[in-house]
């Protein structure tokens, strides 16, 4: 696997590459596990030349304990890269990236007002800055997202389609651990307690499934309900949308997504279920 932490680099080999190659790119946080790996190999099927990136992006955190606190483990990143057959590693420095620093706004129709976006102020705008400035960089054919940051799907969609990126967007279903729980780098800070109490947020949202044919509105009471039985976890939201532009869902709306962030202790987890028709 390359290795390389300057942009211009990045261009010459890309360059090289991109007359034989179909280019595919990951973008990533870095503490890569299973989720990560699952859209490398995603990427290695479809394309010929898989690029990963690791960047700690800081316009998209608003809590500078999360950002400080964020893991970084860099030499196990690579070993699992290179395990998994990813070409090149992107570790750009954050001047590399914010060489120019102004940060640009689109307009997302409403998709960064609602979950994630309520929350996070901001969060997208950083999500999309560092993303256009990477796809400009690296320049792929396809880039591949997890539906895991289904909310993130979304935005990184209308980016493409705002600026006419000549690029295809995949999106990878979320993998999960042996109980469900769906892998983040943020899970190795639950302790073993708040681990297990970690599992019963799949586990209500696969409750949901059996009772899709009742309204948005009491989704989301029994999403809440269910939640308030295990006082370890704070529910902060549980959204259920129009699957293609997260407007509120209504009873016509198929399919949905029951968007749900919540805190266990100082870890903040999200995940999602997206419904696709009514029985
Ligand atoms: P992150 O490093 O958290 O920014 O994530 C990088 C990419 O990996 C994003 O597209 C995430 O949606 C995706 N990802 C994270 N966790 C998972 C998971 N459990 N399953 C599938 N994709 C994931």
């Amino acid at each position: 696997m390359i290795i390389t932490t300057r942009k211009k680099e990045l261009y010459e080999i890309i360059g090289r590459y991109s007359k034989e190659h179909i280019i595919g790119f990951v973008p990533t946080m870095g503490a890569l596990h299973e989720g990560h790996l699952s859209l490398i190999r995603a990427s290695r099927e479809k394309c010929s030349f898989t690029v990963c990136s690791i960047f700690v992006n800081p316009t998209q955190f608003n809590d500078s304990s999360d950002l400080e606190k964020y893991p970084r483990p860099v030499s196990s990143d690579i070993i699992k890269l290179t395990q998994a057959g990813c070409d090149l590693l992107f570790l750009p420095t954050y001047d590399e990236i914010y060489e120019d620093p102004r940060l640009f706004d689109i307009d997302l129709g409403g998709l960064d007002q609602v979950a994630e976006g309520k929350m996070r102020e901001n969060h997208f705008k950083g999500v999309i800055n560092v993303c256009k400035r990477l796809f400009d960089i690296v320049q792929p054919n396809q880039v591949f997202f997890g539906q895991k940051d289904y909310q993130q799907c979304l935005v990184i969609r209308k980016m493409i389609r705002f600026f006419n990126l000549p690029i295809q967007f995949n999106m990878i279903p979320i993998q999960r651990e042996q109980d469900g729980l769906a892998m983040s780098s943020r899970n190795i800070r639950l302790s073993e307690q708040e681990r297990k109490t970690a599992a019963f947020i799949p586990q209500i949202l696969m409750g949901v499934q059996n009772l899709v044919h009742k309204y948005p509105g009491e989704l989301e009471n029994f999403i809440h309900a269910e939640f308030s039985k295990h006082k370890d976890i704070i529910l902060e939201y549980a959204y259920v949308a129009d699957a293609t532009d997260l407007k509120p869902a209504t009873d016509k709306n198929w399919p949905a997504v029951i968007l749900v962030a919540c805190r266990i202790g100082n870890t903040r987890l999200i995940d999602n279920l997206i419904i696709y028709e009514k029985n």
